[in-house]
């Protein structure tokens, strides 16, 4: 009967349990976890805005007019019209016709994947696409799964080639969020125009911390087609909750008629749209905060080059550094959290075999100050 029990042991014995700490307090660039004060490159609140005075403000006041929840799926009890100016206010700014917004970014892909892609399609997958675009694929019961190597455009054009179906799509990440680096997102759109393929974006890492005013990276890389569907999160450089994807009429129209999880789930409470739409006006003024996280990116690419393990290039807020198995990886962690500081272990699943490392994510919330203390620190464990 103690077959979890057997299974749990296995996982500690690969290096493959994960632990769950209590954080106290708001998310700051110092975290106060487990009684203890510590040092954090752990959270994916690129921009710092996740305890902005702006948004707690924009939270406080929703909250008074609009109260907590929305009663019931949007298309049952209606949505609300913080949730509706948040959707419009997207879709203007990036420049689609428009905007639906879901309750986070693995509930979007679970829901707009299938919803998108028939049965007879054939799709093209990075292999280190994020689990929830693996798993919207699963849904979508596509045809063929193509998974192309990680960036590979001649294994993608190869895979096009030969593809039967006469609907294509190439799914991708653009950032991928365990290896920080973007996806030729240039020559994935060529591909598509010269194999009449349509083109899923996650954007998970990359908006507001990339592009014009941090429209993302598509913005990054002057891309403008209308072959492209456009997602990403608001529980990362937003600092809040949700997400949302950006296309054309008709798309987003198919997809609130289609996608599962946006019929069959509770809509989003209206003080969370309401501080994202204050988090857009904070992600398109705030230039300087992107400003910072380049600066801060430069100087610990610098500072981790002279250490003896694979620190992966970035232009993102995520910089891995590759220890390989799982125990090396594991141990630097626990030393560095002797320290006072938090840097994840980051392992298989969410990793290839043998690649396992620490992912340092910057935020404009960090000082330079910080970021040298966590190189002194790699620097005396090295
Ligand atoms: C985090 C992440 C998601 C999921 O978004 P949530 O809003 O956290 O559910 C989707 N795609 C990518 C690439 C991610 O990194």
């Amino acid at each position: 009967m103690n077959t979890f029990d057997d299974k749990l042991r296995a996982l500690r014995e690969q290096g493959l349990l994960r632990q769950r700490r209590t954080v106290e307090g708001p998310q700051e660039a110092v975290l106060t976890v487990n009684g203890q004060k510590m040092l954090a490159f752990a959270s994916n609140d690129y921009l710092g805005l996740a305890n902005h005075p702006d948004l707690v403000l924009a939270a406080h006041e929703a909250l008074d007019q609009f109260g907590l929840g929305a009663g019931a799926s949007a298309l049952i009890s209606g949505h609300s019209e913080r949730v509706a100016a948040l959707e419009t206010e997207l879709a203007q700014w990036l420049g689609y016709e428009r905007v639906l917004h879901f309750s986070t970014g693995y509930m979007a892909n679970l829901g707009i994947i299938p919803a998108l892609v028939g049965s007879d399609a054939a799709v093209f997958s990075d292999a280190l696409n994020h689990a929830c675009l693996i798993d919207g694929i699963r849904l979508s019961r596509a045809d063929a799964v193509n998974i192309y190597a990680h960036g590979d455009m001649a294994q993608l054009e190869d895979a096009l080639m030969h593809a039967q179906a006469s609907e294509k799509w190439i799914i991708t990440d653009a950032v991928f969020s365990m290896d920080g680096d973007l996806a030729p997102l240039k020559a994935i759109v060529a591909l598509a125009e010269q194999y009449d393929a349509q083109v899923l974006v996650d954007d998970a890492h990359g908006f507001g911390v990339l592009g014009e005013e941090g429209r993302g990276t598509l913005s990054h890389l002057g891309i403008r087609s209308p072959r492209v569907i456009y997602m990403a999160t608001l529980g990362k450089a937003a600092g809040v909750y949700g997400a949302f994807v950006a296309a054309s009429t008709h798309v987003i129209e198919w997809l609130m008629q289609r996608a599962r999880t946006y019929i069959f789930t509770t809509g989003t409470p209206p003080v969370l749209a309401a501080a994202c739409l204050a988090s857009l006006r904070r992600i398109r003024k705030d230039e300087y905060r992107r400003q910072r996280l380049r600066e801060l990116g430069v100087r610990l690419q610098v500072g981790l080059k002279g250490l003896p393990w694979v620190a992966l290039p970035s232009v993102s807020a995520i910089h891995p550094l590759v220890l390989g198995d799982n125990f090396s990886v594991t141990r630097m962690a626990d030393a560095l959290r002797d320290r006072g500081i938090w840097v994840p272990a980051i392992r298989p699943p969410t990793v290839p075999e043998g690649a396992a490392r620490l992912r340092i994510s910057l935020s404009a919330n960090h000082s330079e100050e910080q970021v040298d203390e966590l190189l002194a620190a790699l620097r005396i464990l090295a």
